[in-house]
């Protein structure tokens, strides 16, 4: 028997394998899934990268980035998200961003909170990295606030992960949210880590960034949902001028740089106007909320391209009581329920300690949108 690492004890694959097992094979399902938006990357940004390669820009590029990339996305981040001390860096996505971030900053001892649900990546990083993540349990309303915050701190919190606009409920925050949300990582003295990716997806007021209220803020965003190019791994972080550099150090031994011809794209990227993509995606979400909240306990998403509703009646089913018996959750029972007839949803329980919710991505056409609604209600009902 191969002995792995001892580190890789704690990490284990998600819930959501075993559901979509069920789904091989089926040709006609609905796929509402995905954690990509499902429009089509912008032609000029494609065309970028084509000629990038062509033209010769395929060696490793220096490790934080190129230098007129890093001018564009520095301008942006001032713009967007109030950036104006500090560096900046190109990663490998959002994912090597937090990577180096956690790897940089994380150690045996730490306490992390990450707010419950939570992007899956989160708390297998911190374990990676020998800290603990505490949770904090946003439900039912998914709102991180100052009060459910200063109850988790410790001696030994290193730093808050914080998301905005949230991955997997569709949550995003004021203005004021996020300055008191600052102010009582500014009051214990602890690190931010606040990852931005959805900024562009946010629908009911503009996108308020952690930058512009916490100097201790590393903002990891990416170019893989505003532009459509998740698969080229092009993201970035900034913030205070000593941990950039060591995520930096960081990066030259393990992903060396984001991947060059993404990185001259991205500048592309950078001078598109991407609302005419993004705009429908508010229409989307009001489809989905309108269409689900009559038999759906459900919290109206501000932001990103999730929703996150509870799971009907699981108390009264038979199947209910035989799957409790086996250890699996309400979600598990409503996901399967729904891949059988056609929709795939992800199970809450890949994204939380709790296994009431599933998560539903609304980066779909209207038409599969329209399907998967009537599909889900129509179970929700019987
Ligand atoms: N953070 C969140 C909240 C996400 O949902 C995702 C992708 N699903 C990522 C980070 C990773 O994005 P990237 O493709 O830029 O690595």
């Amino acid at each position: 028997m191969t002995r792995f690492a001892k580190r890789l004890d704690q990490i284990e694959m998600s819930g959501i394998r075993k559901i979509f097992e069920l789904s091989r094979g089926m040709t006609d399902a609905v796929d509402l899934s995905l954690g990509q938006p499902h429009f089509d990357t912008p032609p000029e940004v494609k065309k970028a990268a084509i000629e990038a390669i062509e033209n010769g820009h395929n060696r490793y590029t220096v490790t934080q980035g190129r230098p007129d990339l890093r001018e564009a996305l520095n301008a942006d981040l001032e713009k967007n998200f109030g950036f104006k001390k500090g560096l900046s860096m190109a990663t490998s996505g959002a994912a090597g961003g937090l990577f180096l971030a956690l790897a940089a900053l994380v150690e045996a001892g730490d306490e992390v909170i990450v707010p419950d649900p939570y992007f899956v990546l989160y708390c297998h990083l911190v374990r990676f990295f020998g800290g603990t993540p505490v949770l904090l349990d946003s439900y039912p309303d998914f709102r991180v606030t100052p009060e459910k915050i200063e109850e988790l701190i410790s001696p030994r919190t290193r730093m808050i992960l914080f998301n905005n606009p949230v991955n997997p409920t569709g949550i995003a925050y004021t203005k004021e949210e996020v300055a008191a949300i600052a102010a009582v990582a500014k009051k214990h003295n602890v690190l931010l880590v606040s990852d931005e990716i959805y900024s562009a997806f946010s629908y009911d007021f503009p996108h308020e960034s952690m930058m512009r209220h916490y100097e201790n803020t590393i903002l990891v965003g990416g170019f893989s949902k505003t532009y459509a190019i998740a698969g080229w791994r092009l993201g970035f972080a900034a913030g205070p001028e000593d941990i950039i550099n060591k995520m930096s150090m960081m990066q030259q031994f393990s992903y060396v740089c984001a991947p060059s011809a993404a990185q001259v794209a991205g500048i592309t990227a950078l001078e598109l106007d991407m609302s005419s993509y993004i705009e429908p995606y508010k229409q989307k979400r009001d489809m989905v909320y309108e269409g689900l909240k009559d038999n759906f306990e459900v919290v109206r998403p501000q932001g990103a391209f999730y929703i996150f509703p509870k799971c009907p009646r699981p108390e009264q089913t038979m199947l209910r009581k035989t799957l409790d018996a086996v250890g699996e959750g309400a979600d598990q029972e409503f996901v399967r329920r729904s891949v059988e007839n056609k929709v795939l949803v992800v199970p809450g329980s890949a994204c939380s300690k709790h296994n009431s919710h599933f998560r539903l991505s609304f980066a779909a056409s209207d038409e599969d949108l329209k399907r998967g609604i009537d599909i889900l209600n129509r179970i929700a009902r019987y």
